[in-house]
């Protein structure tokens, strides 16, 4: 595996590359949902590169960028024995100027859910997605595909629209959300919970499999789903609980294969989210 630390060192080793490339963006404290992905772009693709960069842009005033969990040394060997072939780290120096030209999340997708509670925050994550497939890309792979979980679904719908507004060359591939044998969705973040905590947020992941209990007994009336869940999540401190489409738009009624069911909320002081596709 080679680490590099700067673009042009990037490019040098992307310069040369024949076949396939599967690209992995992260923002590092690897766990085993990160490493689903990279084995997934392992057994599909010639060249494996994942990155580690904490995108200061897409944390908000008062979130907790400086607190995020950084694991270098760790995350480096974690990608080594999973047979990544190119670890890219850049410095935030490296990936911004001052005064930068802006992208903007959709308004009307971009600013429900996620979007509401976490203002700007979309902006920056499509922000160092595009500058990260545009320097993957640089030197025209044959084929190259970058690889995001379901576990961050706004995002991936996002990302899936930015590609297609703005022509990138690039597939993207939905990955499954990895969970702990518990239920709990694995998050870097989860780090940040106490063990009572831990407890308390595992009704997050059950109130989504009371939701499919209730479909799979035909129930489809989205308020009454919203009502049942809202029961099990009495020790979180909720922020949404919805139901859209694929397309996130509202709906009424559950549509069986075409619809994700999402919620958000605090455990203590940690933001957790997880969600369900139906
Ligand atoms: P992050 O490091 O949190 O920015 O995540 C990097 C990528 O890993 C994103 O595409 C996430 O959606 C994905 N990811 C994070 N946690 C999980 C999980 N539990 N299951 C599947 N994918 C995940």
């Amino acid at each position: 595996m080679i680490i590099v630390h700067t673009i042009d060192a990037l490019f040098e080793a992307t310069k040369s590359l024949k076949g396939t490339i599967g690209f992995v963006p992260t923002m590092g404290a690897l766990h085993e949902g990160h490493l689903t992905l990279i084995r997934q772009a392992r057994s599909e693709n010639d060249t494996v590169i994942v990155s580690i960069f904490v995108n200061p842009t897409q944390f908000l005033e008062g979130e907790d960028l400086d607190a995020y969990p950084r694991k270098k040394e760790a995350d480096s060997k974690i990608c080594e024995l999973a047979g990544v072939d190119i670890l890219f780290m850049p410095t935030i120096d490296m990936m911004y100027e001052a005064d930068e030209l802006a992208i903007s999340a959709p308004s009307i997708r971009g600013f429900i859910l996620e979007g509401t509670k976490r203002a700007g925050h979309f902006d920056g994550m499509l922000q160092v997605v595009m500058k990260l497939l545009n320097l993957i890309a640089y030197n025209k792979p044959s084929s190259f595909r970058a690889y995001f979980g379901k576990k961050d679904a706004q995002q991936l719908a996002l990302i899936e629209q930015m590609v297609r507004n703005y022509f990138i060359n690039v597939e993207i591939i939905p990955c499954d959300i990895v969970r702990d044998r518990d239920g709990l969705a694995l998050s870097s973040r989860n780090i940040y919970l106490s063990m009572e905590e831990r407890k308390k947020a595992l009704s997050l992941s059950r109130s989504l499999k009371s939701a499919t209990t209730m479909i799979l007994k035909k129930e489809l009336n989205v308020e009454r789903i919203k009502k049942e869940m809202l029961l099990s999540l009495s020790e979180v401190e909720v922020e949404y609980v919805a139901l859209v489409n694929r397309q996130f738009k509202s709906i009424e009624q559950v549509e069986i294969g075409n619809t994700i069911i999402l919620v958000a909320g605090y455990v203590g002081t940690t933001r957790l989210i997880d969600n369900l596709w139906v």
